[in-house]
């Protein structure tokens, strides 16, 4: 099939495609790498009467370092964040969560404005940017936001973007000092949707942990942190019993869904598996300087 009828802006500017987006906010939508957007047009589930495509907007491709943090355009596209150097030496979570995004097809055009946008309860990125504590930082006519990122998901496929407003940057702060992380998904085969993916940051000091988090995706209808297991591990002394404990909570924390890829039963079974492949590992990432 291919798309119902719209009119096509392709503005030159972040304030041009700002005025645009406002004129026709409810029945207008924001074009970035296509790869969601445009198999939902050529289904006719979405039928927008305009299209507005921000790809010439060079002003929103951007990596920036910042207070030991990163600032990522919204138009930096997945193969960018998968093979910068800043990000494999500020966030490695983030890099080696890229290399699951789709195929390397995929990730040229896709970008990060566009992931977190959409917000598929499955994605890498949204996950990440939980893990993260990410700012999603926009624009409207009303001016620039910013929304924290364990609050701007709010269900599949929906966010609390309000229709006029735009991606514009995504903001990760620093990781504390002696921080590790990991990443680990399954999926049924290399390249597809996650069937559940978790990510991990530890933090420890005077060999104890100060700090904790775990975020899962695919196994609920956001990405989510999982906040009662964090608890559970701060102040705590690494050990396998541990996190044997808190991969257990992990899985019991989660409410999955039953599809045609697998029960609700086995995604739990999966979040408890991977969450402590993910603690194990972003700890002793830490003990080898390599996080
Ligand atoms: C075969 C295939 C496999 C895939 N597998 C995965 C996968 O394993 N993991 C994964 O995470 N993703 C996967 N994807 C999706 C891919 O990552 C998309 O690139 C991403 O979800 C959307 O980014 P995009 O730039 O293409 O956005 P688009 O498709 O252009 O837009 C998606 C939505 O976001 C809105 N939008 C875009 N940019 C902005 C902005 N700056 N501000 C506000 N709204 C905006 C659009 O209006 C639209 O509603 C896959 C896609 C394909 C085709």
């Amino acid at each position: 099939m291919k798309p119902a009828p719209f009119e096509y802006f392709c503005p030159d500017s972040l304030d041009e495609a700002v005025v645009l987006l406002a004129g026709r906010a409810a029945e207008a939508k924001l074009l970035a790498g296509g790869q969601s957007l445009v198999p939902l047009l050529n289904f006719r589930l979405l039928q927008p009467a305009a299209l507005i495509d921000i790809n010439r907007l060079s002003e929103l491709a951007f990596l920036a370092e910042d207070r030991g943090g990163l600032r990522i355009g919204a138009l930096t596209r997945h193969h960018a964040l998968e093979t910068s150097p800043a990000v494999a030496a500020l966030f490695p979570v983030l890099s080696e969560a890229m290399a699951h995004v789709a195929h390397l097809a995929v990730r040229n055009r896709g970008t990060i404005g566009g992931s977190l946008a959409h917000a598929d309860p499955a994605a890498e990125l949204p996950m990440v940017a939980t893990l993260l504590d990410a700012e999603i930082r926009t624009r409207s006519a009303a001016g620039p936001h910013t929304h924290d990122a364990r609050d701007f998901f709010t269900g599949p496929l929906s966010t609390v973007l309000a229709d006029d407003e735009i991606v514009t940057e995504v903001f990760l702060p620093a990781l504390p000092p002696r921080t590790g992380s990991a990443f680990a998904e399954f999926s049924l085969r290399r390249g597809d949707f996650a069937i559940a993916a978790v990510a991990a940051t530890v933090t420890v000091a005077d060999g104890r942990i100060t700090a904790a988090r775990l975020a899962v995706a695919g196994a609920d209808e956001r990405p989510l942190r999982l906040d009662e297991v964090e608890a559970s591990l701060a102040g705590q002394c690494f050990d396998a019993d541990l996190v044997e404990t808190a991969a257990r909570l992990a899985g019991e924390s989660v409410n999955p869904f039953t599809d045609l890829r697998a029960s609700a039963d086995y995604r739990r079974h999966l979040v408890a598996v991977l969450a402590r492949r993910v603690l194990t590992e972003a700890h002793a990432r830490i003990a080898v300087g390599a996080a």
